[in-house]
């Protein structure tokens, strides 16, 4: 499979709204590994889909040491049109 870069997203989103902009982005990399915790499931932090968990997975809002460091091995697939994370407290 042909590696995509991230010019590529960003070529291909371009002028859409952001929610569409959003569903493309996971469409073409994948879901990021950046999720949200809601009742009893996890969603994907950029389409607010629901998504399986995985094992690089990074809670929003889990200030634990695991999920920080989780956090540093993220890569532009997962950060790209997601919310950070862990802000500063
Ligand atoms: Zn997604």
């Amino acid at each position: 499979m042909e590696q995509i870069e991230q010019q590529d997203v960003e070529r291909r989103i371009e002028g859409h709204p952001e929610v569409v902009q959003k569903t493309i982005a996971c469409s073409m990399v994948g879901h990021s590994r950046i999720k949200l915790p809601l009742p009893g499931r996890l969603a994907c932090a950029r389409c607010e889909f629901e998504s399986a968990s995985s094992p690089g997975d990074v809670i929003v809002g889990d200030y634990s040491v695991e999920n920080m460091q989780r956090a540093e091995a993220l890569t532009w697939q997962d950060t790209m049109l997601t919310p950070n994370p862990l802000p500063a407290l």
